[in-house]
């Protein structure tokens, strides 16, 4: 074999489009929830690709599925439909609320999905104008132009107008807010159970009942962005188990394949059967390769003692958190559920949550940000308590240099 092509992370600003800062270092290998870069200095990893690697890295499962349907069929498009796609869907739709599924590649592609059905089903109700959409501040949708529209951070949206309209966004656990917009002109309500990139915020389960019974009165689907907290991150299969509140629709994506791109749409046969034939549609989604992966990924999470770990590992990571906190007052709250935890930073250290993740970087351990002062963690559902203790030592050490 030919020796591969030699790249540094300067190349990154030679020929990529700059729509990233990357790190300084590139990671070439990973195992478990730890990875090396290129000069294999190692890192823990508690950012899990954005809330992707729920099983770490190279785990036998995920490599067995991908490599045994390597072997078999990668890629038929939608004119043939496949057995590990259906079998995707059997697990997903046994295992929810939903009775359908819609495959696609990204959480983008699952909220345009979502967000497009529910105009359809506004549409085939014969009430007019009903496509009004109910979206909330500072909320994460995805970066396609009607996602992003839906997004509630106009930074990320408005340099690309004009946008599709008839989007309404209210302020996130405001009910009276929500009330105030939702009509019979609303097709839809479109919120995440835990708002991840908004900084890692909570919804009040009395926000989301009320959501519902607004959704009941009015005709609206009422859609879960369950991108970020789905597939086991919160300890529970999907973060509405947790809250007594059933949705319409449910979009994932994120940790469904482990780390191989596979987004769905998930809804019941009521709303499912107004997309018909051609309505909507993909050339990847429902890829042999992919769902061969996500049904791999999504057995091993779905156990009770996978998903009981994820409670476990949430305990045992706040209280590391607090212990390190107590000494060193630099959080002014911690929150999350499960393994998705953002720490506040005290005001006094505002804006300063990507130097603390640069500051990690050079401790050896990866970490995300949610908003400015938000770091956030997302690692693999089962990582290890040991690398805990070891990426929360490091972290010890990167926010010593916040006090410098
Ligand atoms: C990441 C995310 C998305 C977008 O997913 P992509 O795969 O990047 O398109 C949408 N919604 C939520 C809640 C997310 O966290």
């Amino acid at each position: 074999m030919e020796k591969p092509i030699s790249v540094t992370r300067s190349n990154f600003n030679d020929w990529m489009v700059p729509v990233f800062a990357p790190a300084n270092f590139i990671p070439v290998r990973g195992e478990g929830s730890r990875i090396w870069d290129q000069e294999n200095k190692e890192y823990i990893d508690f950012a899990g690709g954005i809330a992707v690697n729920a099983l770490g890295h190279a785990h036998p499962v995920a490599v067995n599925a991908l490599t045994e349907q390597a072997k078999k069929l990668w890629h038929v498009g939608n004119g043939y439909t496949n057995e590990p796609v259906l079998r995707l869907a059997k697990q997903l739709t046994e295992n929810t609320f939903a009775d359908k599924v819609f495959f696609c590649n990204s959480g983008a592609e699952a909220n345009e999905a979502a967000l497009k059905l529910a105009r359809k089903v506004g549409l085939d109700s014969g009430v007019a104008g009903k496509s009004g959409i109910v979206a909330f501040k500072n909320a994460f949708h995805g970066r396609t132009l009607f996602t992003v529209s839906a997004g509630g951070q106009p930074k990320y949206s408005q340099d690309f107008a004009p946008l599709p309209n008839g989007i309404n966004h209210v302020a996130f656990n405001d009910l009276d807010a929500a009330k105030a917009v939702i009509n019979e002109q609303t097709c839809a309500v479109i919120v995440e159970p835990i708002q991840g990139e908004g900084g890692v915020i909570p919804a009040d389960i009395e926000f989301l009942k009320g959501l519902r019974a607004l959704c009941d009165e009015f005709g609206a689907l009422l859609i879960f962005d369950e991108v970020q907290t789905g597939v086991g991150r919160t300890g529970s299969l999907y973060a509405y188990m947790n809250t007594g509140v059933i949705p319409d629709v449910l979009t994932t994506a994120k940790a469904l394949g482990g780390g191989f791109p596979v987004g769905a749409m998930l809804t019941t046969d009521k709303f499912a059967l107004h997309f018909s034939v051609g309505t909507h549609g993909t050339t990847y989604g429902g890829n042999p390769l992919a769902s061969a992966v996500a049904g791999a990924v999504f057995e091993f999470i779905n156990t009770p003692e996978v998903l009981e770990g994820v409670k476990h590992r949430h305990q045992y990571f706040l209280d590391a958190l607090n212990t390190l906190n107590a000494e060193h007052q630099i959080f002014e709250e911690i929150r999350g559920q499960g393994l998705l935890i953002g720490c506040v930073l005290q005001a006094e250290y505002a804006g300063k949550a990507k130097d603390i993740t640069t500051w990690a970087g050079e401790e050896g351990l990866l970490a995300l940000i949610a908003g400015p002062d938000v770091v956030r963690f997302t690692p693999s559902l089962i990582i290890p308590e040991q690398d805990i203790d070891e990426g929360i030592a490091r972290l010890k050490r990167a926010l010593a240099k916040l006090a410098k």
